[in-house]
């Protein structure tokens, strides 16, 4: 963990942050892995465990919050809580880990890891757009949606708390923005 940075990208469920974290682990230039986040909810149809998160019960979850093993976690939504592992981070050696986790979570390992964490914020187009996109994509209920949709307000408000804000008009451009940015942190 000691040499290894980390990108954090944060953005309002819908901005089209885990399609950018995606091509970024595509990118083999980069080396980078994923940060695999424990959740409490339930694991939606493709998603496997292990892979794209550690599926654990709300009990599991809070006796691990109560053991300290998290380097942060929050509860993203009403009892679906989501946390970044201490010991996954403690077994990352010589890798830079990219981090798709939610905005106060990617504030808090900044503060934990000053030098070694770059904190991009993908800012959708407008509210509207996110409510849009998130119709789109046939994953969540209309109450999923309002709730992501008063979240997504107030995430907004702090983006300027972050060290790089990339708006995601078109996919291809926003990408290519991050790309520049995570390859001038790598090489710093
Ligand atoms: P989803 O349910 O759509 O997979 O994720 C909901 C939100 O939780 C997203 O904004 C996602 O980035 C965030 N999230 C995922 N993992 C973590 C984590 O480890 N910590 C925090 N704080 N948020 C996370």
């Amino acid at each position: 963990m000691i040499d290894s940075k980390f990108i954090i990208i944060a953005a309002p469920s819908g901005s089209g942050k885990t399609t950018i974290v995606n091509k970024l682990l595509n990118d083999k230039s980069l080396n980078l892995s994923f940060s695999i986040s424990a959740t409490s909810r339930a694991p939606r149809n493709n998603e496997v465990d292990g892979v794209n998160y550690f599926f654990l019960t709300n009990e599991e979850f809070i006796k691990k919050i109560e053991n300290k093993e998290f380097v942060e976690w929050e509860e993203v939504y009403k009892d679906n809580f989501y946390g970044t592992l201490t010991s996954k981070l403690e077994n990352t050696i010589n890798k830079n880990l990219v981090f798709d986790i939610d905005v106060i979570g990617g504030l808090n390992i900044k503060k934990k890891f000053p030098k070694q964490t770059i904190t991009i914020f993908i800012k959708p187009p407008s509210i509207d757009e996110l409510e849009n996109r998130l119709r789109n994509r046939n994953l969540d209920s209309n109450a999923s949606i309002k709730i992501r949709i008063e979240k997504a307000k107030d995430e907004i408000l702090l983006a300027d708390q972050f060290d790089h804000i990339v708006e995601n008009n078109v996919l291809e451009n926003s990408f290519n923005e991050v790309l520049e940015l995570v390859q001038n942190f790598i090489n710093e």
